[in-house]
């Protein structure tokens, strides 16, 4: 009896150690407040002891997990209801939506970098090179045929000497057949930019065509043009297109991969789209844009879910592809109803013209997204 007497006592929420000010905040208390009203520290007087620390350290750790908790769950299971509890004010129930947003984007960025990292190509000059690429007939070249037993050196040097051989026959190709004109620099600069921008695309094309060369440098060089930046870039899409047409899984994947950052900037966009297409709702740019990042983050969680039983199947992704294509039209058209709360036949035609919109929408953003991402591939 003495002892539960004694661990009563000890509790920082005794009414003994009620004080009349917030030792926090200074803020003044009635001895009968629980908490600060001010900075809602609790009210006691009582010294710091191991326990209370230990105590107040992990009740805040539960909070934290406790709202990660909730997100989750009532982000997968309740579509729609999450931004409507949200919106109508239940803040400290969920984590910040934009914040969630961001840390479900980056473990799925983590997640993809750990599995595509496993580029093995043999790089000259930090060109990958294509080891089974064609030497034309008339070049024949003894080392080669010798050479049984390569070095990742020696094969560097073998290439190295087919580009300049190849480049050489090229030329002797050139003198001999007058159709294939390559235009230098200075008449270059006398068409417009636009015209010369074409005519420069056409010729680095055709000159990687035949010499096969991938080296920027290396083809500039041998086509006397200067080695400025734009033109190393425009020559070195040659090789991108090569890669994007020989392989076009890992494009799309490391596409794909870009993703979470295309969303954030298109974002207020669809907010702004939302908020159209529901003027005569209550809810203001702010709570439409709260809306747009759940989505997110729910196709985000989603992957990252789906990731897991994808790993283990193999490179197929069929439980990505039945999230994207079943359980994600299904799951936005059920959000935009319990958030939005319109009839079954209002919702399903917003559903088909936001779809419209996003598709529309989509081949603008993916033709600037395409073009930036094969920019910098
Ligand atoms: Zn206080």
């Amino acid at each position: 009896m003495g002892s539960t007497k004694l661990t009563k006592e000890k509790s920082r929420k005794a009414a003994i150690y009620k004080g009349a000010e917030c030792l926090n905040c200074g803020h003044p208390l009635k001895l009968t407040d629980k908490y600060c009203s001010n900075c809602s520290q609790l009210n006691s007087t009582k010294q710091l002891s191991i326990n209370d620390f230990f105590n107040e350290f992990f009740s805040s750790l539960y909070t934290y997990d406790s709202r990660l908790r909730y997100t989750i769950k009532d982000l997968l299971f309740k579509p729609g209801v999450i931004t409507r509890n949200y919106v109508a004010g239940q803040r400290l129930k969920y984590a910040n939506p934009f914040r969630f947003y961001l840390s479900v984007s980056i473990i799925y960025f983590i997640l993809l970098g750990l599995t595509s990292g496993d580029d093995t190509s043999i790089k000259v000059n930090g060109e990958p090179i294509d080891l089974t690429e064609n030497v034309s007939e008339e070049i024949t070249n003894p080392t080669i045929e010798s050479n049984t037993y390569f070095n990742a050196d020696s094969l560097n040097r073998e290439i190295d000497s087919i580009i300049k051989t190849n480049t050489i026959a090229i030329k002797e190709k050139e003198s001999k057949k007058e159709e294939t004109t390559y235009l230098s620099e200075v008449e270059l600069d006398t068409i417009s930019w636009s015209t010369q921008t074409v005519k420069r695309i056409a010729m680095y094309r055709e000159f990687y065509n035949e010499t096969k060369i991938k080296n920027p440098d290396k083809a500039l060089d041998s086509l006397k043009h200067n080695k400025n930046r734009w033109n190393t870039w425009l020559y070195s899409k040659n090789n991108t297109m090569d890669r994007v047409t020989e392989n076009p899984g890992v494009f799309l994947n490391y596409m794909l991969g870009k993703i979470p950052f295309f969303l954030f900037f298109f974002a207020p966009f669809f907010a702004f789209f939302f908020w159209l297409l529901y003027s005569r709702k209550k809810y203001n740019y702010m709570e439409h844009l709260v809306f747009i990042f759940h989505i997110f983050s729910f196709s985000f969680l989603a992957a990252i879910i789906a990731y897991f039983p994808d790993l283990l199947l193999g490179d197929s992704n069929i439980v990505t592809a039945v999230v994207y294509l079943i359980i994600g039209p299904f799951y936005f058209y059920k959000a935009l109803r319990n958030f939005y709360k319109q009839k079954r036949a209002t919702t399903l035609f917003k559903f088909v013209i936001i779809n419209l919109m996003f598709f529309i929408g989509s081949l603008i953003a993916a033709t600037l997204f395409f073009t930036a991402t094969a920019a910098v591939y």
